[in-house]
């Protein structure tokens, strides 16, 4: 890569588009960044009392009425906030519109959860993408989301020891059963990086759980020591 003034190329072009072109905000289209602080600030969290298992809003101490059918066996998946308003565009642009810089400022959510949480983690793995579907969208966001979170916690990212082996029809129509189904036997976990790891496992987006614990049978298959999840957003 070349060099002007000692500054290298990508980060020149970027700080002259910035001018040019200043960042507007996804939520409120504020100048200056491409989520501000108010907008993150003003996502609905999600807060106890939850469902133990899948992290959906439950308030009995049971497990909820889907982890009760589905028996899940991930130790815990947890999301930082509804999936709507300005997160859900935040979300939307960062997957399908190709606006990979939102991955810094939506990892924040993830570092904050993180840090104020402390979900047993040696290990950072993103939720994979079929090695087809990432080569149609040019990258794997849950991948993005994993190196920024990994970089400003300072934990490990191991992008490749947990890799999709089946193509999967999109979970967004189906019922919890058939996603359950879909996705089942889909991934394939390496023992020789994960076992006797605490994973925490990333993804954008998490309805049902069903990706997730899909992710959880190959790692506990492969020897992990306990496995998490880590989303940005759920449904209500
Ligand atoms: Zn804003
Ligand atoms: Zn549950």
């Amino acid at each position: 890569m070349g060099r002007v003034n000692g500054m290298p190329w990508p980060r020149l072009r970027d700080a002259i588009l910035d001018l040019l072109f200043p960042p507007k905000c996804v939520g409120c289209g504020g100048r200056g960044q491409l989520l501000c602080e108010d907008c993150s600030a003003s996502m609905e969290r999600i807060s106890p009392p939850l469902c133990p298992r899948c992290g959906r809003p439950w308030s009995r101490p049971q497990l909820c009425s889907v982890c009760q059918k589905t028996q899940p066996t991930i130790d815990g998946i947890r999301a930082v906030a509804y999936f709507e308003g300005h997160l859900r565009r935040a979300i939307h642009q960062f997957k399908y519109w190709g606006v990979q810089a939102l991955a810094a400022p939506l990892a924040e959510l993830l570092v904050t959860y993180q840090t104020e949480h402390r979900l047993p983690a040696d290990m950072i793995m993103p939720v994979p993408l079929h090695p087809e579907r990432e080569a149609e969208r040019g990258y794997n966001q849950a991948g993005l989301l994993a190196q920024a979170l990994g970089r400003r916690i300072e934990l490990p990212v191991v992008g490749t020891a947990l890799s999709r082996v089946k193509v999967t029809v999109p979970q967004v129509n189906l019922d919890a059963e058939r996603r359950q189904l879909n996705v089942a036997g889909a991934f394939r976990a390496d023992g020789q990086r994960v076992a006797g790891r605490r994973v925490l496992l990333i993804d954008d987006v998490c309805t049902t759980g069903a990706t997730m614990e899909a992710c959880n049978g190959a790692l506990q298959a492969a020897g992990a020591q306990s496995v998490w999840g880590l989303a940005l957003a759920r449904g209500r």
